[in-house]
């Protein structure tokens, strides 16, 4: 892994300014991928395919994260859950665990899908071009089997007050924080706990999915993100999930 200073710089050109969002981000992927045992996880092939990394707030530090592990939205390896909160989970696809747990998580917004019995006429439909329901549940074969080893970080909130502790000489709030986000320690900043982490094959970065077309509006829809209404396969936008109204 690159030092601390080399990845500020890089997270700074990519962000396009350096801020105190930035140095929490990098130091929150260099902690995680620390906690896993992932040195080089853009370079080395074993150690690029071995990370997906969620994030729960799209900041300045989210960019970060994605300069220092490699993830990125692009390549199914940054999953973005929107809950407001500094934190982020680092997956290791090489620590598979199991489970008893029924899925939930990654798996909850298509829970229509799942705990809607299949429709003789849907099941009638398959084999037949655009009409192809395949729910990810039946796809994934046992879920026990699809949760991994991940180290969840979530940034301290006393973080701020420590700063201010550090450098009371330095007014600009930005500044200060800059400074001692660098020279605080990984539990002075953050929160860390081992999770597991459900990640159907269907998630994965490299996974090949068939394109199934609503039977609405006629759109391709990838990744099994179909949605089984009334008997009907549907993007998420005409089962209800709009989050736009057409002018
Ligand atoms: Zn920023
Ligand atoms: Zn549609």
């Amino acid at each position: 892994m690159l030092p601390l200073d080399a990845l500020i710089r890089e997270a700074e050109i990519a962000h396009g300014h350096l801020c105190a969002g930035q140095i929490l981000g990098v130091r929150m992927a260099m902690l995680g991928l620390a906690k896993l045992g992932i040195d080089d996880p853009r370079g080395n092939k074993e150690d690029r395919k071995r990370l997906v990394t969620f994030v729960e707030i799209d900041r300045c530090a989210t960019d970060a994260i994605g300069v220092v592990t490699g993830c990125r939205l692009g390549k199914r390896a940054l999953k973005f859950r929107d809950w407001g909160k500094m934190a982020a989970t680092f997956v290791d696809l090489a620590a598979n665990v199991k489970s008893d747990r029924p899925r939930v998580g990654v798996a909850q917004r298509f829970s229509a899908a799942i705990i809607d019995p299949l429709p003789t006429a849907a099941l009638a439909a398959e084999g037949q071009p655009g009409a192809r329901l395949k729910p990810s549940v039946a796809l994934s074969g046992s879920a026990a089997d699809h949760w991994y080893k991940a180290i969840r970080i979530a940034a301290k909130e006393s973080s701020k007050q420590l700063a201010r502790e550090l450098h009371p000489e330095i007014e600009n709030k930005n500044q200060q924080q800059m400074l001692a986000y660098r020279e605080l320690s990984d539990d002075d900043l953050f929160i860390t706990q081992w999770v597991r982490v459900e990640l159907p094959p269907e998630e994965f970065p490299g996974y090949k999915s068939d394109r199934i077309t609503c039977a609405q509006c006629g759109e391709g829809i990838n990744f099994h993100r179909e949605v089984l209404r009334d008997g009907r396969i549907l993007c998420c936008s005409c089962a209800g999930e709009k989050y736009y109204e057409t002018l």
